[in-house]
Parts: structure tokens; sequence; C-alpha cells
């Protein structure tokens, strides 16, 4: 089975990468002993997704998949952006979207939440892959599911925010899906 290194620990993304992926023999970070902190400094999620995709592959030498992700408002100018996990000072989930609602001062915004994937192949290059999911930032938080700004992301088709959907239904439609089908897409066919 072929080797490739996922440049994350979170045991969420490593089981959805593993369910996509089936032919493949995922590898996470303490797999293959990497311990340090790559500085998330770039301002694209490519950039970061990159960096962290192409350091993990320098030190072990494997295919490594790596991704960014985040959410982007119009009302402000794409914000929070590559921020997203740190917009507050705490960095927690609650005081992120307070910041977001408070700046929108009760507005409502079209958004979307985007998620790149980068795949640094056994020779070095580096190939990129981008999936979105269009909403609107409501005023208020709804449902108790996912987690980031979930409960603030509303989606027309189900009329729902993310915090209302299932896993399931989430996971269908998500930017981090629709980037993972893209690189699926392309393995499928080199
Ligand atoms: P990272 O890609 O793991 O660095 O995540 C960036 C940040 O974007 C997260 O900490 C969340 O705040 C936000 N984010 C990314 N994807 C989602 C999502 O599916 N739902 C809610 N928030 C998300």
């Amino acid at each position: 089975m072929k080797e490739l290194v996922l440049a994350s620990n979170n045991l969420h993304k490593i089981e959805e990468i593993r369910s996509i992926l089936t032919d493949y023999k995922i590898l996470s970070l303490n797999d293959i002993g990497f311990n340090f902190e790559i500085d998330e400094d770039q301002d694209t999620f490519e950039g970061n997704a990159e960096k962290k995709a192409y350091t993990i592959y320098k030190y072990c030498n494997k295919p490594t998949i790596a991704d960014d992700s985040g959410l982007c408002v119009d009302k402000l100018s794409g914000e929070p952006g590559v921020y997203s996990a740190r917009y507050s000072s705490t960095g927690k989930d609650y005081d992120n979207i307070q910041k977001v609602l408070k700046k929108l001062n009760g507005e409502e915004s079209t958004a979307r939440f985007i998620s790149v994937i980068s795949y640094v192949n056994e020779n070095g290059e580096v190939f990129n892959f981008r999936g979105e999911i269009e909403g609107k930032i409501i005023n208020e938080l709804r449902g108790n599911n996912g987690f980031g700004y979930d409960p603030i992301f509303y989606v027309e088709d189900y009329k729902k925010t993310f915090a209302e959907l299932t896993s399931e239904e989430k996971n269908k439609i998500s930017h981090r899906n629709r980037a993972l089908q893209k690189f699926y897409d392309y393995l499928k066919e080199i």
C-alpha cells in the first residue's frame, strides 16, 4: 500500500481523509515522529498549506499533504481569512464568532469557507486543490454541532447553519471535502 503523510494530528481530519483515500496508508505526524510547531505565517491559504506540506516532506522524504482553511466574510473584506483560528485575542471559537458579529454590527453578509490541500509528491513537486462552500453569516448562533464558525454559517440549500447539520450532511458539502475530492480525482488520473 502506498504511504501518504498527513501534516496533522487532528483525529477528525485523519479519519475523514482515511475514509476517502482508502487505497493509501495515511500516516499522521505522530506516526513519523514529527513534533515541532510550524508557524502558519503566510498570507494565503495556499502559502500556509504549501509551507506545512513541504516542511514535512523535507523531514520524512515521503509524499505529504497538508491543509489550511478558514472563513472569508465579504462585508469584512475577506476577514478572518487565514487568521480564522486566532481572530480574537483568546482564539476560542465563541470569542472568534463574537468578533465577527461585532464587526458586522447586526448586518448579515455573504461568506464562504475555503480549504486548500497541498500535495507534495515523491519528487518534491507541489500541487494545490481548493474547495469552497458559499453561505451567509447570520447575526445569531444556531445549532450545537461542528466547531469554529459553524453556528453562524447559514447554508441556503439546507436552510440551516453548519452547526444544525449532522456531521454526515456537513461532510458531504464541506469545503474540506470538496478540496479532498479534487485531490482524490487527481490521484485517480495519474
Ligand atoms: P485550520 O485549517 O485547521 O488551521 O483551521 C482554521 C480555522 O478556520 C479553524 O480554527 C476554524 O476557526 C475555521 N474553520 C475551518 N473550517 C471550518 C469549518 O468547517 N467550520 C467552522 N470553522 C472552520
